[in-house]
Formats: C-alpha cells, structure tokens, sequence
C-alpha cells in the first residue's frame, strides 16, 4: 500500500457508498483516463477476467466463431472465449518479446477465412509486462479488418516507442488483481477508443437494463462492476504507479548484473529499445540442458521460490482438440523457462541471496 489507500476507503465508508457507485470509481476512472491519454475511456470492472469477457461481447462474439488467442499466457485470457461458446484458434510465440508471432497469427487467419468464418477478435497478450511485435500485429489486424483486443492485464506502464500498451488495441483489458503491478484486491479495467464503447461496457457490465423505472432486459448482462471501496485502494495505488514500475525495472537490473557472466542463464529482456517494459516478472531461460528442476532445487534450498512459466493453452486439457498454429516455441519456453522473485518489496539481503544462489550454484 502506499499510503493513501486507506484515506479513500474511508471517504467511502463515511459516505456510505459501498457498492457500485462513488467518487472512487469515478475518480479512479479519470487517473487511467488521465494515464492513457485523450484517446482513452475507461470502465473499471471486478476482474480482468470479467474485462475479457465484456470485450468479446462487445466484439459480437457469439457460438461458434473464431476468436484468435495467444497461446503462451495464463489461462484468464482464453477462459472467456469459452464462455461464449465460440472456438479458439490458438497461435505460437516468436522468440523477441514470447508474444503472438506474426506469421503464425496470419496463417491461422487464413485458416478461419478457409473455413469459412473471418474471426471476431484477436487477443494478443504482453507476456510478463512484455510489448508484443505492436507494428507486425497491428498491420494484420487492419490488413484483414479483425478487431485487435490487448491483453495487457500484467503490464500497466510499458510502452512500445514511448506510446503506453493499452492505447494499441481496439480494446485493452487491465488486471488489478493482487499479483499485478497496482491492486485493488480484485479488480480489472476495460479500455476503449471510443466514448460509446464505453457506454456499451457499462451496460453489459451491470446487469443490462434497458431502461432504470423497470425491469426490463433484451439482452444478457453481467454483474462485473468494480465497487467503490475496491476502486478507492485503486485510487491510492495509481499514486504510487510511477515508483512501482520504478522498482520492478530495478529487480531486472539486478538480474541482468547477476547473471551477466553465467552462460546457462539467458535473463528475458527487451529486443531493443523501442520496447519498454514494466519488468512485472523477470524470467530466465536455462541453456546448455541445464535441468531447471536442478535449479529450482538449489533455489529451494535457500528457501527461494521460483515458478514456472505459463503452460501453453494449445497444450492444455480443457484445450484440446482446438488449433494451433505455430513451431512450439511456446512449449520450449514452457520447459527450459523459470520465473524468479520480482516483487516491488525485494529486499538487498534477498538480492543478495539470490545472486549467490545464481553465481555459485549454476554452473
Ligand atoms: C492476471 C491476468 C489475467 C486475469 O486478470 P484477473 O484480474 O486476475 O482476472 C489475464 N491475463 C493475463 C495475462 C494476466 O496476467
């Protein structure tokens, strides 16, 4: 927390405004509207899921049509293609950035068009903070006249040539989820280009009433509106934005100075300098075979937690049978791959422990 936070959740308290209305809501509105800049709207929601989920409405989805997903992410961002029923197309990694390859992304285009049905959506992802290839993709987008949503959940404050992601998609989902960069415990956004877009998500999101006097509905809606009291931590959190991007781009710093000379590591890192990333989580790859439950052990040992990379969807139970298109970069990433402590509260003597775990333990 970072100070404020409690300052906000009071004035909804005294106010007794709780639920899904209050100036929290409002305002923590306008600082992302603020944030992302005039071509922005923004509709705060009770997950990033939920996000997700509304923008795939928006876009029409419905049973039985495409929707084109990032096959190397968390499992979030393909669940709401399910929930509409239609069928996911999934697509490989390239090598720079682990998110959607190009190629991949126009031939699983091509086989929609072949079967008959343009899809409805792409959903790129920003792999642990990560710019995807914003020009490559964008051109296809246009090119086939598919709507681009940016999955950009984990990676508020990174930029492709000093423009914000979020502001790429047609529509951007945010996650502030309490693993994220700034929390509100649960929470997530919706942001879109165009200001009835917004109108739109507010509707789906809060039950679809026709009109206020009467209980009238002609659609399926959703309960899926951020409450006051979570957009209030939200409001104090985006205070602090700036200083938690701060210190996550200072953790892969660190990482690159601790691995510099070790050649089994390979730290994941901005092809140049076009891509900014906010560094949400920094991860490795291990070379030369070297075993990464080998390394996983030897961090154990010292009572260091590492994680695995995300496990792609294509290569999932609850995905089988679906397309996929691409080399399998993403499964090799999934098995040579490790995520390593990078929270904004890591202490020196963490660091510290960890790169004596990196520098005399892995060779
Ligand atoms: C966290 C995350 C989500 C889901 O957000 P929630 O707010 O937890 O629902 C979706 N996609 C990605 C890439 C994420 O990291």
């Amino acid at each position: 927390m970072g100070g404020n936070e409690l300052r906000y959740v009071h004035q909804a308290l005294d106010t007794n405004r709780i639920s899904q209305y209050g100036s929290n809501i409002d305002e923590f509105e306008n600082s992302l509207e603020n944030y992302f800049g005039s071509n922005s709207h923004v509709t705060a929601l009770s997950s990033g899921t939920a996000a997700l989920h509304v923008a795939l409405r928006m876009l029409n989805v419905e049973k039985g049509d495409f929707v084109i997903c990032q096959s190397f992410t968390f499992v979030a961002t393909a669940n709401p293609i399910l929930y509409l029923n239609a069928v996911p197309v999934f697509v490989d990694s390239e090598n720079q950035t682990w998110n959607m390859c190009p190629e991949a992304l126009e031939d699983a285009v091509k086989y929609c068009i072949q079967k008959g049905k343009k899809p409805k959506a792409i959903i790129v992802v920003l792999s642990y903070g990560m710019p995807f290839m914003v020009e490559e993709i964008v051109q296809i987008s246009k090119k086939y006249e598919i709507p681009l949503i940016e999955d950009s959940a984990a990676a508020l404050g990174s930029k492709y040539k000093d423009q914000l992601c979020g502001t790429f998609g047609d529509l951007s989902v945010i996650s502030f989820n309490g693993n994220k960069i700034i929390t509100t415990g649960g929470g997530g956004a919706l942001i879109s280009r165009k200001g009835e877009d917004k109108t739109r998500a507010l509707f789906l999101s809060t039950q679809a009433k026709d009109g206020m006097e009467f209980y009238g509905h002609s659609e399926i809606g959703y309960n899926y509106r951020m409450d006051n009291v979570a957009a209030g931590i939200g409001r104090g959190q985006m205070e602090t934005l700036e200083e938690k991007i701060m210190l996550r781009r200072k953790n892969h710093d660190f990482y690159q100075e601790a691995v510099k000379d070790n050649e089994n590591i390979e730290l994941f890192s901005a092809p140049n300098s076009d891509f900014f990333s906010n560094y949400w989580l920094n991860t490795i790859i291990l070379k030369n075979n070297f075993p990464k439950e080998n390394l996983r052990a030897k961090f154990s040992e010292d009572n260091i937690e590492t994680r695995y990379l995300w496990k792609p969807m294509h290569l999932q139970p609850l995905f089988k049978g679906y397309e996929f298109f691409g080399n399998n970069l993403c499964g090799t990433l999934f098995d040579t791959g490790l995520c390593l402590p990078s929270g904004t509260n890591l202490t020196d003597e963490s660091r510290n422990r960890i790169s004596e775990v990196l520098q005399t333990k892995i060779h």
